[in-house]
């Protein structure tokens, strides 16, 4: 039997509509809620989700600003844009875009990240929050997407469902797997480290991956009717790829997310939602 499709495009259509009459409420009262995403370089892929994010903050009301750094940019110069953007009363909500170039470490630059404004919880004081479940501030919009498609699934809620997450990294894989241990899911990650992923991740009810290997889950990595969510978007031959091969998975999941229309369009109406949130709380 064929998985049931969690379309991704549906969901952020439903949410958009909130999140669009919310940003028009504040408009009504002179504010335009404002995201800036500052960008380093040149990077393709980066370039790409711009425009979509573009595309969403004119479809819910959301003005987009890029603000764009030559990729010899030194930490000085980003710390002191983040400053810069942090005391704009105008901007309510700060994307930095990565990859960054390989000369600026992440990690030293995130802390600079003022937390009012993180609204991709890029600051790990905010990935932090995560982990008290409560008292979180921004979820940051990958995370977010998965748990909202999650919420259309038949697995919610996900109380005692053992769940899979493929990938760690502070972005997706880690915050993914707070906020599926916060509803209560038996929670397992797998990495490059881990020996047979095969045999992990097809104990998984629930299984998110978010690796960036195009075709790493294959049908022998999933359990038969299982719930999976591709986080995984690569550009392959320009064309964009997650990391499921999504056929032969399809073909024995219960429940998949296609790539393009699953994760990725949730995703951007997830940061406008933070966005508008910013600026509600910015307003009072
Ligand atoms: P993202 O930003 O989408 O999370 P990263 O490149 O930062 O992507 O992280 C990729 C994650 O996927 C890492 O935690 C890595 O250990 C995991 N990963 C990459 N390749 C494999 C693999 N072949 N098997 C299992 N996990 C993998």
């Amino acid at each position: 039997m064929a998985a049931e499709i969690l379309d991704g495009r549906a969901l952020a259509a439903d949410l958009r509509e909130d999140v669009a009459a919310r940003a028009k409420r504040l408009r009504g009262r002179g504010i335009a809620p404002c995201l800036t995403v500052a960008i380093i370089g040149e990077d393709a892929g980066s370039l790409g989700y711009v425009r979509s994010i573009e595309r969403a903050g004119a479809s819910t009301g959301v003005d987009v600003r890029v603000s764009a750094l030559p990729a010899t940019a030194g930490e000085e110069t980003l710390r002191a844009l983040l400053r810069t953007l942090g005391d704009d009363p105008l901007v309510h909500g700060i994307i930095l875009q990565q990859p960054l170039p390989s000369h600026l470490a992440i990690r030293r630059l995130a802390e600079a990240m003022p937390p009012h404004k993180d609204v991709d919880g890029t600051n790990p004081i905010n990935l932090g929050r995560l982990a008290f479940a409560s008292g979180t501030e921004f979820v940051p919009a990958t995370p977010m997407a998965c748990l909202l498609l999650l919420g259309r699934s038949k697995r919610w809620p996900l109380r005692g469902a053992r769940a899979c997450v493929v990938g760690r990294s502070n972005v997706v894989g880690l915050p993914v797997a707070l906020l599926l241990t916060a509803r209560d899911a038996t929670v397992t990650i797998v990495h490059r480290g881990t020996r047979d992923l095969a045999h992990q991740t097809r104990d998984a009810e629930v299984l998110v991956t978010a690796a960036g290997v195009p075709g790493l889950i294959r049908a022998e990595h999933v359990a038969p009717g299982a719930t999976v969510i591709d986080v995984g978007t690569t550009f392959v031959g320009g064309k964009l790829v997650g990391d499921v091969a999504y056929d032969e998975v399809a073909a024995v999941a219960g429940e998949i997310t296609p790539v393009p229309g699953g994760v990725g369009p949730v995703t951007n109406v997830a940061l406008m939602q933070n966005v508008v949130l910013a600026a509600e709380r910015a307003s009072g």
